[in-house]
């Protein structure tokens, strides 16, 4: 049962969530070019952080 990630910001995934979610957080967050600056997560694409910075 994969219900997708969309709604949600990485920034408020839960240990659970991101076992869950696992192959798609690869995909997010391989070619990072936004860090959060609030949670130091990445990802590919801002809308996946509270607070995305530009990482270059
Ligand atoms: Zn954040």
């Amino acid at each position: 049962m994969a219900n997708s990630l969309k709604t949600k910001s990485l920034c408020k995934l839960s240990k659970g969530d991101i076992e869950d979610h696992f192959k798609q957080l690869i995909a997010i967050t391989r070619d990072s070019r936004f860090i959060c600056v609030k949670c130091a997560r990445s990802a590919t694409d801002k809308h996946w952080l509270c607070k995305p910075k530009k990482a270059s």
